[in-house]
């Protein structure tokens, strides 16, 4: 089993024989046909237009983390469902088969690793299970995972796929916005170093807490980041949204996240951010290095980090 062989990608299959998977793929982007296995190969993106297709918590993993370095934490936390919600069905059932369909016990997947070398507190969330919302266990996890770094010094890196809150958890679940955002604040306090990951989609009551948070924020190309989605938006306002807006590049142009990073590159990218921004002691006790995120003019900003960003002024 190779990298990323483990899944069939999740676009539509347009088979060439009536009863039967030729391998070949329709891309949804780019309608081109694409074989599966060149598009696990290029890790799940598209090879002729690019595409970012979705990564599962293990994939991702297996992306970032050098070779068996991961370890996995906070596992203990396994979901409730303290309210016996029922909806049009019950959540028990719900989360039953979700872990059916992906593999996993719960949306979210913390632990720590070594990105080329360089150790790191991870948590991951997968979209697989229950649109990567956040119920009271991920928010636990996910804290716990914040609280671990912060006590072990570690810089911490968290990767997004959400769909926001879970709604079957309800104000449970919007505690979990306020849990992370406050462990995360003393992360900040001890001067540690917090790099947000956003894919596609990442959305609701997780954006509006911590994947937001980051003293860097990354995003993959074309994500949909947003609090409320574009129908909603639409909906609200009753005017239509620009082409492309609440996705990566429109919130680059208009500074809500700092630089967009091909899946090919992101590996390097988090190495070289780590690299420059916790390797450097001096620009740590000047905190130099954290004033952008904090609305100063890019101009203070070393040449350097500057250039890790491909900032443009
Ligand atoms: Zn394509």
């Amino acid at each position: 089993m190779g990298l990323f062989s483990r899944n069939k990608p999740k676009i539509k299959v347009q088979s060439t024989k009536k009863d039967g998977y030729s391998g070949w793929v329709k891309c949804t982007h780019c309608n081109d046909m694409v074989h599966a296995s060149e598009l696990q190969q290029n890790l799940h993106c598209c090879p002729k237009c690019s595409y970012h297709y979705r990564l599962s918590a293990s994939q991702r993993v297996q992306l970032l983390a050098d070779e068996g370095s991961f370890k996995e934490l906070f596992t203990e936390f396994k979901p409730l469902d303290p309210l016996q919600f029922v909806d049009t069905e019950a959540y028990v059932k719900r989360l039953e088969s979700a872990k059916k369909n992906s593999g996993r016990d719960e949306a979210a997947m913390v632990g720590t690793a070594k990105i080329l070398g360089k150790d790191v507190a991870l948590g991951v969330l997968d979209f697989s299970f229950m649109a990567g919302s956040m119920g009271s266990v991920v928010g636990e996890r996910l804290t716990s995972i914040i609280e671990y770094a912060t006590f072990k010094k570690l810089p911490l890196i968290l990767i997004s796929a959400s769909g926001g809150a879970r709604m079957q958890e309800s104000s449970l679940s919007l505690m979990q916005m306020a849990k992370t955002s406050a462990a995360l604040a003393k992360h900040h306090e001890k001067g540690l170093l917090y790099i947000s990951v956003l894919t596609n989609p990442t959305t609701g009551g997780v954006t509006a807490s911590f994947a937001t948070l980051g003293d860097v924020i990354i995003a993959e190309p074309d994500a949909l980041i947003a609090f409320a989605g574009p129908r909603v938006v639409e909906q609200a306002m009753r005017e239509k949204l620009p082409p492309g807006a609440q996705r990566s590049e429109f919130l680059l142009e208009r500074g809500m996240i700092d630089c967009i990073v091909n899946r090919h590159e992101l590996k390097q990218k988090l190495f070289q951010l780590l690299d420059f921004l916790t390797g450097n002691e001096r620009a740590y006790q000047e905190n130099t290095a954290f004033r952008v995120m904090y609305g100063q003019s890019l101009g203070k900003l070393p040449q350097k980090l500057k250039e890790l960003l491909t900032l443009t002024e």
